[in-house]
């Protein structure tokens, strides 16, 4: 079981990001409207992600770090209709034998909670403790017994660029959530939570940026795009600021940029780059999200309709138009 942790941990927890993807995704899914994210040295040293959602049971708390436990799976076909960030009960189980975490939660408001530690995989402490409603969890020496892994991982600057991006495109999908995210205690995130997608995009990357949006939002009977697409006359070096959103995910799709790039064609200087947040909704069937969560990726099974249409409503607003 244990090994079997580690193995499966290669797989979730690539570096400090995926850490933070995971315990921020959780939050999300516990309903929190409040998420802060603290992290020392690239997150590699510690993780500390204090939500205010539903919080976990007393006696939920050591099933939660046992593997597929709590998977949200019944049978194949439900991959194709995940609503919820998580679905395998597999990143608990997975961090927790990568690291030193502690978790402290309560699922009610009368200060009874539970606090947790658990090293290498083995459980070290659970007792009875005071705590508001909601959960914190914090995840130490993140690969300290796996040293080939540790190995692995770049300068704090690039782990923090990782982490950074990830924090960036889970406030984008969610402006109704309140994010913070601090690094060696310099604030480097702060969203409202207040649901104006433009505030998010102004804490992101800046209110010039914010400024030089143009909104976008089209309907068919399949699809419905809403977000923002950058004025063609404000422009980027970067290509990395195109962010597509299906069912609250953040997720790539080379067919999707294509059809954007495609939207800018001509309008845009050589080596010039939008930024945009694209929020597409569809109907579940309509999208089968990759079974690997981490590789972000989907099939769209109305791909043509779904790319014209998003390059039809870009073009139109860079235009000018109404549709
Ligand atoms: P998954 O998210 O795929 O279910 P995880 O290993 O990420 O699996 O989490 C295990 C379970 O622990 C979740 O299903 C949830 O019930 C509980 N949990 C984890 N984090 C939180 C949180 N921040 N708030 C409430 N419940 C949580
Ligand atoms: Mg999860």
């Amino acid at each position: 079981e244990h090994i079997a942790n580690q193995i499966a941990a290669g797989e979730v927890v690539e570096r400090p990001a995926s850490v933070v993807k995971e315990l921020v995704e959780n939050a999300i899914d516990a309903g929190s409207t409040r998420i802060e994210v603290a992290v020392e040295e690239g997150g590699l040293q510690s993780i500390r992600v204090k939500d205010n959602g539903s919080g976990i049971e007393p006696e939920d708390c050591e099933t939660a770090f046992y593997r597929h436990a709590t998977s949200k799976i019944g049978n194949g076909r439900d991959l194709f209709q995940i609503t919820s960030l998580g679905f395998r009960g597999e990143a608990l189980p997975s961090i927790a034998a990568v690291a030193k975490v502690s978790l402290t939660t309560a699922s009610s408001d009368d200060g009874r909670g539970r606090r947790l530690e658990i090293e290498g995989g083995k459980l070290t402490a659970s007792e009875d403790t005071a705590h508001g409603r909601g959960t914190e969890m914090t995840v130490r020496e993140l690969f300290y017994n796996t040293p080939a892994r540790l190995k692995y991982m770049k300068s704090i600057q690039t782990e923090l660029g990782h982490i950074s991006d990830a924090m960036y495109r889970m406030a984008l999908a969610h402006p109704g959530i309140s994010f913070t995210l601090q690094h060696n205690g310099n604030q480097l995130l702060h969203t409202l939570g207040n649901g104006d997608l433009l505030q998010v995009i102004a804490a992101v990357y800046g209110t010039s940026a914010a400024k030089a949006m143009l909104p976008v939002h089209a309907e068919d009977p399949d699809y419905r795009i809403s977000g923002y697409v950058s004025r063609p006359d404000w422009t980027r070096s970067n290509r990395n600021a195109i962010t597509t959103i299906v069912g609250g995910r953040y997720i790539r799709s080379n067919g999707l940029n294509a059809a954007i790039m495609r939207a800018y064609h001509t309008l845009l200087p050589i080596n010039r780059y939008p930024l945009l947040v694209l929020k597409l909704d569809m109907h579940p069937s309509l999208v089968d999200v990759n079974v690997h969560p981490a590789k972000l990726e989907v099939r769209f099974s109305k791909e043509p309709e779904l790319y014209q249409l998003v390059e039809q409503v870009i073009r139109k607003a860079l235009l000018g138009e109404n549709l």
